[in-house]
């Protein structure tokens, strides 16, 4: 089968002719890839990045964003079949770890990451597990809804864990409204009632925005006294912040505003907050990284009800290359995805 594999970093990836995947172990599924997303962690990893935390052997293939339909199971798999339409939860998880237990699959001790640490999906076959599949409505397209395994989860998982800040009457800020920040857009407008504002460089982004949910858009010049003045002086409750590098954490923190929190999922900056700051305002800074598996299984009963819709441009999988080089130079409006 083919696959877009690394081979060293700071090169761009080939397409290989390679093995396709069996079942080994009785938890096992393989499945048909449909739609392969392709993520900014995708250009992070060819930067090496992700060398040390993964460490995966090159080459291997990449793809974190992964959906299609079940083509051969493990004998003690019960949840899906071989014809299934599923979509992936990122990680494999062992399911009988403290963290597994309590739901937080992506804390799982023993997880591992397909596109990050082994073999991921850019290919026309992917070997998972049980505990990932998430069946779907046989009707949906996984190309349609790909990224959400991925982009979408860890949206969906911050402003989940957000509800509780985001009650009638508050303000949310949305920074970077490209793949991830504008499911997490429709996630806001479809789970809270918070006065939603989206900042971007790009008008286009911000015309985007404003169709899916956004109530004020803000570009780029003078955005943090913009929010300021939209929020009377006083700041955000809560602030995504999507992109997190350079220059977007300092705009997020300073849009923050007291008692309010200011979330991390975008990375590659860094933030130097003096701590006097920190108990002064009693802001928070809250980490996130991707989501439980329930957390997925809730956003694709949205996605279903037509509530999130993905805006993604397609690439046969001969063309990855091309994929790769309009997400680097911002080409691309929602998310690439790869259809083998
Ligand atoms: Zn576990």
């Amino acid at each position: 089968m083919k696959a877009v594999r690394i081979h060293g970093y700071h090169q761009q990836p080939v397409v290989d002719e390679v093995p396709e995947p069996t079942v080994k172990g009785p938890f096992d599924v393989v499945v048909k890839i449909g739609g392969a997303g392709v993520c900014r962690t995708d250009l992070h990893i060819i930067e090496g990045q992700w060398q040390a935390a993964m460490n995966p052997a090159l080459p291997y293939t990449l793809g974190h964003e992964n959906a299609g339909w079940v083509h051969e199971v493990g004998s003690a798999v019960t949840n899906v079949a071989v014809g299934d339409t599923v979509i992936l939860h990122p990680l494999i998880t062992d399911g009988v770890c403290r963290a597994c237990r309590a739901g937080d699959d992506m804390h799982c001790v023993s997880a591992s990451f397909p596109g990050l640490s082994h073999d991921g999906g850019m290919a026309e076959y992917l070997l998972t597990s049980a505990r990932a599949c998430v069946k779907l409505d046989p009707q949906t397209q996984p190309a349609d809804v790909a990224a959400l395994a991925d982009a979408g989860i860890t949206a969906y998982h911050a402003v989940r864990k957000a509800i509780p800040l985001l009650y009638p009457g508050t303000t949310a800020v949305v920074i970077g409204a490209g793949g991830l920040g504008h499911i997490g857009v429709q996630c806001l407008a479809a789970l809270t009632a918070t006065t939603i504002i989206v900042v971007d460089r790009n008008p286009d982004a911000l015309k985007l925005a404003a169709q899916i949910g956004a109530h004020h858009t803000v570009t780029h010049g003078g955005q943090v006294d913009a929010v300021k003045e939209l929020t009377g002086g006083r700041g955000a409750n809560v602030v995504f912040d999507f992109v997190a590098e350079q220059g977007a954490e300092s705009d997020g923190w300073a849009m923050t505003g007291e008692a309010g929190s200011y979330f991390v999922i975008g990375y590659g900056g860094e933030l130097h907050i003096p701590t006097l700051d920190i108990i002064s305002t009693e802001r928070n800074v809250i980490g996130n990284i991707v989501g439980t598996y329930n957390d997925l299984a809730e956003l694709m009963a949205l996605a279903e009800a037509g509530r999130v819709t993905l805006h993604t441009k397609t690439y046969p999988l001969a063309a990855a290359a091309d994929a790769f080089a309009d997400l680097d130079a911002g080409r691309v409006r929602g998310r690439a995805i790869l259809v083998p």
